[in-house]
């Protein structure tokens, strides 16, 4: 039995694979950027070609191949329910009915297992992060869109279709602002980093002074720094993103009752600014019951964790105790 899993984390604009042990460290790491519109032709060749290089190539530790258990992989989009496929990407749009696992263990002869990168991420922070010593865990990913993964039980939760964790179109206004998903006002359509530079434009445009006023395109970074230096309107909508992502969590916390919910991506480097209206909002809306043993924390595996918690499904898929 080997030491190593490879753990590798497809995202739209970079392919990143990490050598990790049974502990969940990370030992070696290897990334290359990926195009959104590649065929799935060249996204294949590019994980065959990092799956390569941590076995056969790679600086660093160099394990030999006997060494390696197996590759776990985490991906955007539908997985089938066999895990096998994947069946839809809506960032990788050519990246649709591709057998993906099949095509890593019959090249390289080892186990592979696929797993949706949001589950994957979760499964990363229970495994050996911010939940590690918690039985249920919804994780949140703040970035474009917002992504969620859910583990009860110490094992994720898929659902009957493996759809599950779609937390990011959890509707919280039934006529709000479109959403990607077509629907009207989801989560994701009031609080993502999309949405929230979206709602910043439109205070601005309602006459709110602003150091951003002449900033030309803004980024919700751009917000995010803007608030730390004192930025009113910056401040104010990172509050009321804070406010919607607290209705959100209040719904979870009363469905599932988790002993932690995981923030993470990009918006978490607003910190305590995002974090205090989150908690305010639970305050006042939450049954104590609910939310009282329930911890609201940032990832702490951060970029990693999909990598890690990828490398971890498989030893879990193996039933390898970690
Ligand atoms: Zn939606």
């Amino acid at each position: 039995m080997g030491n190593y899993v490879i753990g590798i984390d497809l995202g739209g604009t970079n392919l990143k694979a990490g050598l990790v042990d049974r502990d969940g460290k990370i030992h070696q790491r290897l990334s290359i950027k990926t195009e959104n519109n590649a065929d799935p032709q060249t996204i294949s060749n590019q994980i065959f070609y990092l799956i390569d290089e941590i076995i056969n190539v790679g600086a660093g530790l160099k394990p030999a191949p006997t060494s390696i258990i197996g590759v776990g992989l985490g991906s955007p989009g539908l997985v089938d329910k066999k895990g096998e496929t994947i069946l839809f990407s809506p960032n990788l749009p050519l990246w649709r009915n591709i057998p993906i696992k099949r095509m890593v263990s019959e090249r390289f002869s080892i186990p592979c297992v696929l797993e949706n990168d949001a589950n994957a991420a979760a499964w990363g922070e229970k495994w050996v992060g911010a939940g590690k010593e918690a039985d249920s865990l919804v994780m949140l990913t703040l970035g474009t869109g917002i992504g969620g993964g859910i583990v009860i039980n110490k094992k994720l939760w898929r659902g009957v279709n493996n759809v599950a964790a779609e937390i990011g179109h959890m509707v919280i206004q039934m006529d709000g602002p479109k959403c990607s998903c077509g629907n009207y006002g989801c989560i994701e359509a009031y609080a993502s980093a999309t949405a929230m530079v979206r709602r910043f434009k439109e205070l601005l445009k309602s006459g709110a002074p602003s150091s951003l006023k002449d900033a030309g395109d803004v980024t919700a970074k751009m917000i995010n720094d803007a608030a730390f230096q004192g930025d009113r309107a910056s401040l104010d909508i990172i509050k009321e993103t804070g406010h919607y992502l607290g209705v959100a969590l209040v719904n979870i916390m009363h469905v599932l009752n988790p002993e932690v919910i995981v923030l993470t991506g990009g918006m978490i480097g607003s910190g305590d600014l995002l974090m205090d209206p989150i908690k305010q909002v639970i305050k006042e809306k939450a049954f104590e019951a609910s939310a009282k043993e329930t911890k609201i924390v940032f990832s702490q595996l951060g970029n990693d964790a999909g990598i890690i918690g990828a490398a971890g499904c498989l030893l879990n898929e193996l039933e390898i105790s970690v």
